[in-house]
């Protein structure tokens, strides 16, 4: 079968690789769409330490079931699903505590075995949810990013942490998905930072209060509304220095910052401000099966998106994709791949 191999920093190609053999509990899955994560850009440059070359990427995507192994349920054959990428031991110390998403031995598809972008990719069977009639496969692949918002939405008021005014920084893919789970989770004011024009008009067509193209205007709209109160929440979903800082400079005393975004990794904060006000500075990582069925069903029930979907391309043009994607924001938040495109 073909597959888009990734050799090292900025070396992909399309080749012939080997068809996947389905083990017990497994399935055989012939994705329609795979959309490429921001995640996998930064691994196509090199700079994603758990990516190990020659691999066929790919952990966003939604097919069809074409074989189904031992002691899996032979109904899922002939099924399109989308897969949750995301596999637990189910019984460390972290899995029984909840937080499966942090377990020790995970694996994801894409990561640890080959992804989506191949014709055909191996998932747990336990892993796959079939979509319902008329739902698109592109649909069901957008479960994954959105399942990260959801979980960084969660976190942002986890514990009783009481959110009415929240600020996301960047409106890429991930910060989308965060925007709109912390709408769909009922925060009543949701503003988004994204100095992209086109992207800040993605953010208010899928709920967002107000976009602004700086976290200082969007300081001053959520200070106006509040008689100089900072943000409740504010979720990073860039990660560079600047922007973690601005997190926690949105804040009011009390208020937490939840972290998703990974594009910086050291960064200096001022941590006078952190102490004075009580800050409350949280990672988000990933997800859990909770969070990716919650984000499965608001898509299938048309509640959460990217607005309208882009066709889906030919593997073939797989690596001149990663390629254009490296040069930096477009307004086409989200790049799906698969077999022969549609
Ligand atoms: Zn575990």
């Amino acid at each position: 079968m073909r597959g888009i191999v990734w050799h090292g920093p900025e070396q992909m190609s399309v080749e012939e690789v080997e068809s996947p053999e389905v083990g017990p509990g497994q399935v055989v899955v012939r994705p329609e769409a795979t959309g490429i994560c921001g995640s996998e850009i930064e691994g196509y440059l090199g700079k994603m330490g758990n990516r190990t070359p020659p691999l066929v990427m790919g952990h966003e995507f939604a097919g069809t079931v074409t074989e189904v192994g031992e002691g899996a349920d032979e109904g899922l054959l002939g099924l399109t699903v989308a897969v949750n990428p995301l596999s637990s031991d189910g019984t460390c110390y972290l899995c029984r505590a909840g937080l499966t998403n942090l377990c020790p031995n995970r694996k994801l598809v894409g990561i640890h075995s080959p992804g989506g972008f191949a014709e055909y990719a191996l998932a747990p069977a336990a892993n796959v949810y079939p979509l319902p009639e008329g739902v698109d496969a592109r649909t069901g692949a957008l479960a994954e990013p959105l399942a990260n918002g959801v979980h960084a939405a969660r976190l942002g008021t986890a514990g009783g942490h009481p959110v009415e005014h929240a600020v996301v920084i960047g409106a890429g893919t991930i910060g989308l998905m965060c925007l709109q789970a912390a709408v769909l989770d009922g925060i009543p004011t949701v503003h988004a930072v994204e100095p992209h024009e086109g992207r800040r008009e993605q953010a208010l067509a899928l709920g967002a209060t107000g976009a602004h193209a700086s976290a200082e205007e969007a300081g001053l709209a959520v200070e106006g509304a509040r008689d100089g109160l900072g943000a409740d929440l504010v979720i990073d979903a860039v990660g560079a220095e600047v922007t973690r800082r601005a997190a926690i400079d949105l804040l009011r005393p009390g208020g937490r910052a939840v972290f998703i975004g990974l594009h910086d990794d050291g960064s200096t904060l001022g941590f006078h401000g952190v102490v004075r006000g009580q800050i409350d500075l949280q990672g988000s990582y990933a997800y859990t099966a909770e969070d990716f069925e919650q984000a499965l069903s608001w898509l299938v029930e048309g509640k959460a998106g990217i607005g309208e979907l882009p066709p889906v391309l030919a593997l073939e043009e797989g690596p001149g994709a990663f390629a254009d994607l490296v040069r930096g924001p477009s307004a086409q938040i989200k790049v799906f791949l698969a077999g022969s495109g549609s």
